[in-house]
């Protein structure tokens, strides 16, 4: 069987299959053949291929019909973190062992509400920790970029991502995504496809397994602009079921990814100008500058002095709130359990043996600043830089700046088992270092390829709006899109 039909774009999946070019079963079965010839990227952790094929089905029908929703008949891959009815759930993690929730997040619904077909669920970082999806308990996702002539493995950065290997190799026309401190765009920038973090509270967390509640949101990471605009239509909207989702019309997101940066203001950050940043990441960052001034974009220095207490204030608040959060999983509800000689002791064994070595430095670090005599020194400390940080932000926009450009991440995709991130987890908490900020401040963020490397590796930019703008992201990352004039694609070695 031919796997042509993976190579479309998600809008022209939809197209076709509305247009009856194909049927939604050729292209599941399309995806599900190519998903099984790809086991070496280790992408995906459970495949639904008998629910993709009834769903498929049943979007054919509706198809026949001329009837059916925005992304009917087209398959996505899901991210581990979302509870799908029935189905593996189980955030990458050993310790929901055989996890299959009653109930389907918002997000996953929203998308099958609009006609969307599942092809199962998505290898992630253990949780969502972690910048190489190397915590995850199935093992890392391989990144089916590498660099000419060699046979390194690579990482697809993290946590999403199994959803970046998926859409960059073709194993699905568009994957869902979480981002808390990243973990949408910074595995986007590394694997040549867009992802974007929309607005804290534009879309639902209801069913989503939490990681760090105040900053988690889900968006889509697809292989081009106008893909990830389709998706996030698509994943956002008010949720009474989810209390800080925002009651907001979504508009049509893909209606703006044309409307271009004529006459908008695009800020530059010098605190994003990092002491040792590689010559090409400052190069990409000057040249995507210089795409927007040429479509009549106005380019203005700005400053966002707190930026550099943003990582830091991150591992404080993001691990308090996980610890919180993970204290659930004790053996006694779901997932796994390991006995003991009373219930303490089984809970202690469960947690020791059901969470890897990164989830319970996270859960050691959240537990030791919450806890009394600690959390004014740390926890509240870092809460305060958080407003800090989205005072500057603030200030910024007020002062009539409409969007800012920054690097995605410091560098290319690094190698598998990378010694000095093994060594350092600070070394491996700094790939963050562009994108925390955003989560701190809830605002929307996008990762758009713009250029390669010395070794032929994806680099991204990375647009910040103001609160509930995205759509003046999805135009400027479409003027990027148009201008670097590469084709993101990997060559295809598995
Ligand atoms: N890499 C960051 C962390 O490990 C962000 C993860 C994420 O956004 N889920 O916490």
């Amino acid at each position: 069987m031919t796997t042509d039909l993976t190579r479309l774009s998600l809008a022209d999946t939809a197209k076709g299959l509305k247009a009856k070019d194909f049927t939604s079963k050729e292209v599941t079965a399309s995806y599900l053949y190519a998903i099984e010839n790809a086991t070496a990227l280790n992408a995906y952790i459970a495949v639904t291929a008998d629910q993709a094929l009834d769903m498929a089905a049943q979007s054919d029908q509706k198809l026949q019909k001329g009837e059916g929703g925005s992304l009917e008949g087209v398959p996505l891959g899901i991210k581990d973190l979302f509870a799908t009815k029935g189905v593996h759930t189980q955030a990458a993690s050993h310790i929901l062992d055989g996890f299959k929730p009653e109930y389907e997040s918002t997000v996953t619904q929203n998308l099958w509400d609009d006609g969307a077909v599942m092809l199962g669920k998505l290898n992630m970082d253990e949780f969502a920790m972690g910048s190489s999806n190397e915590t995850s308990y199935y093992g890392p996702v391989i990144n089916p970029w590498r660099v000419a002539g060699s046979n390194v493995d690579l990482v697809p950065g993290g946590s999403s991502g199994g959803s970046a290997t998926a859409v960059a190799s073709w194993l699905c026309a568009g994957a869902t995504a979480t981002d808390t401190g990243g973990s949408i765009r910074q595995p986007a920038a590394f694997t040549g496809t867009v992802g974007i973090k929309p607005t804290y509270g534009r879309a639902s967390r209801w069913g989503t397994v939490a990681f760090a509640s105040s900053l988690d949101q889900a968006g889509p990471i697809a292989r081009t602009v106008e893909d990830a605009a389709i998706m996030t239509t698509s994943i956002c909207g008010f949720d009474a079921k989810d209390s800080t989702s925002v009651d907001m019309a979504v508009p049509d997101f893909a209606a703006a990814v044309e409307r271009g940066v004529k006459g908008l203001t695009i800020g530059v950050p010098k605190e994003y100008r990092m002491d040792g940043m590689p010559a090409e990441i400052e190069k990409l960052w000057q040249q995507g500058l210089e795409w927007l001034k040429a479509e009549g974009a106005i380019i203005k220095d700005i400053s966002l002095p707190h930026t550099k207490y943003a990582l830091p204030a991150y591992y404080i608040v993001a691990p308090a709130e996980a610890s919180s959060n993970l204290a659930r999983y004790d053996g006694v509800k779901y997932g796994l359990r390991v006995p003991g000689k009373d219930i303490t002791d089984m809970y202690e064994l469960t947690r020791a043996a059901g969470f890897g070595p990164e989830v319970q430095r996270r859960v050691m670090i959240g537990t030791y600043v919450l806890s009394a005599g600690y959390y004014d020194a740390y926890y509240v400390q870092a809460q305060k830089v958080r407003t800090l940080i989205k005072k500057d932000f603030e200030d910024v926009f007020n002062a009539g700046v409409d969007a800012i450009l920054t690097p995605a991440t410091p560098s290319a995709a690094f190698g598998v088992a990378d010694q000095d991130m093994q060594a350092d987890p600070i070394k491996m908490y700094l790939n963050d270092i562009f994108t925390v900020t955003v989560n701190m401040a809830g605002l929307p963020g996008i990762a758009v390829p713009a250029g390669k490397d010395g070794q032929g590796l994806p680099l991204g930019l990375q647009l910040i709006g103001k609160p509930f703008d995205e759509e003046t992201l999805f135009a400027a990352a479409r003027v990027i899109e148009k201008s670097h004039g590469l084709e993101f694609t990997p060559n295809k070695w598995w």
